[in-house]
């Protein structure tokens, strides 16, 4: 049976400076000192100009808490004005970057081979990505969202090998659910994340697909997580706004209380 440790992330989107970004986690440090962190692995996705005091801040404390970035580029270096490179996000001690979070591929035209691109950088400096899929809401209206999904996971894993697939992530998260109010019911959740596993067990191996952890986002909230988390294929949540608020996050992560 596949023993696969839950994730919590937190993906704070351009939200807090890196005065407000110590305030929060020193809360969230606080309200999960009594969490079983060999349970349930809990991190915080802040913006970039954040990470360095998170990093201090984690380092100083022996926090458990993870951290990481919200975007990567697939490049290594050189004239790329404005990017961030895999090598300094692993240098600021990094577990994890979200690529292709659906904010990046529709204000960013960012398709699924830069997607492909980015999750294999951040690979290459040992980030796991957390690889964003979801369809929007005329596609899941037309009945067509578990194709349109696994159409972006078969982008997204190209030429990554079964071994770093099996310690990625995959993110189900519908962009109709996405900052909305609207969450997907637990049964949706777990129709497209036992799909996508169905898939990376065609794409590698059945091993790599018990191993692979797949997490529904889409306004997740400390009322909503348990039902979510009851399904098989949902290993985790990636949660947006209700990451911005210490309480409701740490409610969150505290899903089995
Ligand atoms: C997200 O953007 O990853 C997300 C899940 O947002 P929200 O929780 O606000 O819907």
């Amino acid at each position: 049976t596949p023993s696969r440790k839950p994730l919590m992330a937190g993906n704070w989107k351009m939200n807090n400076n890196h005065f407000e970004a110590i305030a929060l986690v020193q809360k969230l440090a606080f309200a999960l000192k009594d969490t079983d962190h060999d349970a349930v692995d809990i991190a915080v996705l802040p913006p970039f100009t954040d990470i360095r005091s998170v990093q201090t801040l984690v380092d100083a404390d022996k926090l458990r808490i993870q951290y990481g970035a919200q975007d990567v580029s697939p490049h290594a270096s050189g004239a790329y004005t404005g990017e961030i490179s895999g090598a300094m996000l692993a240098k600021l001690g990094c577990a994890y970057v979200t690529v292709g979070h659906s904010e990046r591929r529709q204000y960013h035209h960012e398709d699924d081979a830069l997607v492909n691109a980015k999750a294999r950088a951040a690979i290459a400096n040992e980030i796991t990505p957390i690889v964003c899929v979801g369809e929007g809401l005329e596609v899941r209206q037309a009945g067509e969202h578990v194709g349109y999904c696994l159409k972006q996971v078969d982008g997204a894993l190209e030429k990554i090998p079964a071994d770093r697939v099996r310690t990625l992530v995959i993110a189900y998260e519908p962009v109709w659910a996405i900052g909305t109010g609207e969450v997907a019911t637990p049964q949706d959740a777990q129709e497209v994340c036992a799909a996508i596993r169905g898939r990376v067990g065609e794409l590698y191996d059945a091993e790599t697909a018990d191993q692979v952890r797949i997490l529904y986002g889409g306004s997740v909230k400390g009322s909503n997580v348990a039902g979510i988390m009851t399904q098989a294929d949902v290993d985790g949540a990636l949660v947006g706004g209700a990451s911005l608020d210490a309480g409701e996050f740490v409610k969150i992560c505290r899903y089995r209380d």
